[in-house]
C-alpha cells in the first residue's frame, strides 16, 4: 500500500500548527479526514518551498478538511518530488491538476512526462 510518510494527522488550527511544525523549512502536507475505522483519507496534497508552517496557516478557513499531516523536506526540489509522488499515489479528490514546478526550474515528475522539456 502507498504511504504518505508524514506525521499526523493533527487538527488544522494555528495553535496545533505552531506546536507541531516548529522548523522554518520546505515541506509537504496533506489535508483530509478520518473514516469510521480511523484511517486517514487523503483529500488534498501540497508542498511549501520555503515555510511549511506559514503555508499551512494560509489554508485555515479555506479548506473544509479538518486534519493535516506533514513532513519536512531537505530542499524545495525534494518537496516537489514528494508532492508528485503523493499526487500520483493517492489521486486526491482536491487536486484537479498536476503539481506545478517553479518557473525557473527544469525538474521532472518522477512518475509521468507532464514536463517533457
Ligand atoms: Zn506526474
Amino acid at each position: 500500500m502507498e504511504t504518505l510518510n508524514m506525521n499526523g494527522p493533527y487538527r488544522l488550527d494555528s495553535e496545533t500548527i505552531d506546536e507541531k511544525v516548529t522548523k522554518t523549512s520546505a515541506g509537504n502536507y496533506a489535508f483530509g479526514k478520518k473514516d469510521e475505522e480511523g484511517n486517514f483519507l487523503v483529500g488534498y496534497v501540497g508542498r511549501a518551498d520555503k515555510n511549511l508552517n506559514s503555508r499551512l496557516k494560509s489554508w485555515i478557513g479555506k479548506t473544509k478538511r479538518p486534519l493535516f499531516k506533514y513532513s519536512y523536506a531537505t530542499s524545495p526540489k525534494d518537496a516537489f518530488i514528494k508532492e508528485c509522488n503523493n499526487f500520483h499515489d493517492f489521486d486526491p479528490p482536491g487536486n484537479s491538476i498536476h503539481p506545478d514546478r517553479p518557473d525557473n526550474s527544469n525538474w521532472k515528475c518522477p512518475q509521468c512526462d507532464v514536463f517533457d522539456d
